[in-house]
């Protein structure tokens, strides 16, 4: 392409909002411009970068042996109310009525309406297990839309949702997946790791996240120095061992009000804290048990253990043995979830009369809490404190310590089991002609954001270096005085045709402007590799190359150009 057929928006100005250096450079190097909060347009140099993003992880979804298709952004309510999540989700997901008053939603996502397909055309265990996927818009009304692109509301996803009739088989495709997202992100150029992660409104039981490491991200991730364990904080605080801190007994009696609280109203807290394995239990438990009114979490554990412990627990919720000590001090009900150091206690309030001044804690000398009452507002205090897990503590794995850094998720897989299968009722025919219901995975991959992302990691005081795999352009051709040297003009255009006829994605910079004008431009916009053809390179048989992050040029001699650049 040249320039002069090319929407060339770079500007110096960045909006006061722009405040990391991905939105600010998205803004000058002209490839976004804002519509209104959380709305972007992407501009045609945008739009290029998104697209090779997309081609990487479509070439990669389809090696995985993925099918590709494509589901409405508009989606019917009752579907949402069918698995109910309508209320679940909250005010993220956008509602709208139509002209006949039926109830839709903008998708922030997919798994009713994949499930609710998968229904209807899947009638066998033979067609099984099947991966589908697209590379659509979402919406999330998202409460602070910021960073641009990064967190916007409109935004493109790619996602995938398997199906499977049995686990194994759902842990063979989340694995494969797995490497799949490995794939993406190592061929995209970007220093990523895979976390364990949290479930959040999805739900379900195993789950990664993919985070691209940068300062600017907005979870925090925490490693251990000692092994390649590394969880989102959010989850990882749950798994953590409390180490050398003191028990958070103080704050704990500053909870001052007796006050019962509804099954429902705790699980809402501990969904808007996104506590995965809290969610779970509570979740799980109060289809059989009375209500629980305090739930702590701490552990030292796998995932996978906790995993095992919750089933056992979730079949007989009142028989799992019990820390004595908690149950004797209580005077409730309490049961204590897995071995001496596991620590994941569960009080249960079978009658109002014991609702205050209780124990819990976990099965360790000097983790107890006294006095604990429970009242909405004091929840979270007591659960963030309770989940603090900062640089220096016991990695939960038992080797090493926690490192935080920051991360942006880029990615997210999970194992969501039966839950929208079973709420959809998506069943299919298994091999003794019986009636089963479907395993299920969903994977997602933020398109959009993973651009920004790039960004975030790769730039320089003169703007954006694309990795070559998404760079919009891998090559620029800068002409000296093209419009006056018919010599260069006609060098420039002989090689711009050479690289085009060989499928290098080329920009040739055909403006009548000043050459520094035209180098910062290509700096700005980030063109990895960059050719520069005057009369004195023609004089002595050169071409000028110069790689984005290389300080100096080098001259190189005209014959053997191509193969050097190629
Ligand atoms: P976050 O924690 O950042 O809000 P999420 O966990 O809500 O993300 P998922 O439901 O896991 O997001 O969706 C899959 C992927 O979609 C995310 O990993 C992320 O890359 C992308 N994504 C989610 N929300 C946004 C958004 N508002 N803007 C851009 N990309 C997003
Ligand atoms: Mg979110
Ligand atoms: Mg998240
Ligand atoms: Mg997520």
């Amino acid at each position: 392409m040249k320039t002069s057929n090319l929407l060339l928006s770079t500007t110096r100005e960045t909006p006061a909002d722009a405040v990391v250096i991905s939105h600010q450079l998205m803004i000058r190097a002209g490839l976004i411009r804002s519509l209104a909060g959380g709305l972007y347009n992407w501009l045609p140099l945008g739009v290029r970068v998104l697209r090779k993003v997309e081609a990487i992880v479509r070439e990669e979804m389809n090696r995985a042996g993925a099918q590709e298709l494509l589901m409405p952004v508009v989606q019917p309510m009752e579907l949402w109310e069918e698995s109910g999540r309508g209320i679940d989700y909250g005010p993220e997901l956008l509602r709208f009525k139509d002209r006949h008053q039926r109830d839709f939603v903008l998708g922030p996502t997919h798994e009713e309406i994949i499930t609710d397909l998968v229904r209807r055309e899947i009638r066998s265990y033979k067609q099984l297990p099947a991966n589908f996927y697209q590379i659509q818009t979402k919406f999330r009304d998202e409460i602070r839309p910021r960073f641009g692109v990064m967190r916007s509301r409109e935004f493109i996803m790619k996602d995938a949702y398997s199906f499977h009739m049995d686990r194994d088989s759902l842990q063979q495709t989340y694995d494969d997946m797995y490497q799949a997202y490995n794939r993406i992100f190592s061929r995209i150029g970007l220093d990523f790791r895979p976390v364990q992660a949290d479930t959040g409104s999805i739900g379900g039981d195993g789950s990664h996240e993919f985070h691209v490491l940068a300062d600017s991200g907005e979870d925090d991730i925490a490693f251990s120095t000692g092994s390649d364990f590394a969880a989102n904080v959010e989850l990882a605080e749950a798994l953590a061992p409390r180490g050398e801190r003191a028990a958070p007994s103080a704050e704990l009696d500053k909870v001052a009000t007796p006050n019962k609280h509804s099954i429902e109203e705790v699980c809402d807290f501990l969904q808007l804290k996104k506590k995965a394995v809290a969610k779970t239990l509570l979740v799980k438990g109060a289809k059989e048990a009375a209500p629980i009114v305090a739930l702590v979490v701490r552990g030292d554990h796998e995932l996978n253990e906790i995993k095992a412990q919750k089933l056992e627990w979730v079949a007989e919720p009142f028989e799992m043995a019990g820390d004595e000590e908690i149950k004797a001090a209580a005077g409730c009900s309490a049961g204590s979830i897995g071995p001496v150091g596991l620590s994941i206690p569960v009080i249960v309030d079978r009658s109002a009369a014991h609702m205050s001044d209780f124990v819990c804690g976990a099965n360790e000398d000097g983790y107890h809490f006294t006095g604990a009452n429970w009242d909405r507002d004091a929840i979270p205090t007591l659960i963030a404190d309770i989940r603090n897990v900062v640089k220096g503590d016991p990695s939960p794995c038992g080797q090493g310590k926690i490192e935080i850094r920051r991360g942006i998720e880029v990615g997210h897989i999970f194992q969501l089991g039966n839950k929208y299968s079973t709420a959809l009722n998506a069943t299919v025919q298994n091999e003794s002609s019986r009636s089963q219901v479907l395993e299920m995975g969903c994977y997602g991959i933020g398109v959009t954001r993973v651009v920004a992302a790039a960004i975030e990691q790769n730039n320089d005081e003169r703007g954006i270096i694309w990795p070559d795999s998404i760079a919009p352009f891998q090559v620029c051709i800068v002409p000296m005085q093209m419009h006056k040297s018919p010599r260069v003009a006609e060098a420039t255009e002989a090689l711009y045709q050479q690289l085009v006829g060989l499928g290098v994605d080329v920009l040739m910079d055909d403006r009548a402007e000043r050459p520094g004008v035209m180098f910062s431009d290509m700096d700005l916009i980030g063109i990895p590799h960059r050719i520069v053809i005057g009369e004195r390179g023609l004089d002595k048989g050169e071409i000028e190359y110069k790689y984005r992050r290389d300080e100096k040029a080098q001259d190189i001699p005209a014959e053997g150009f191509i193969d050097f650049l190629m």
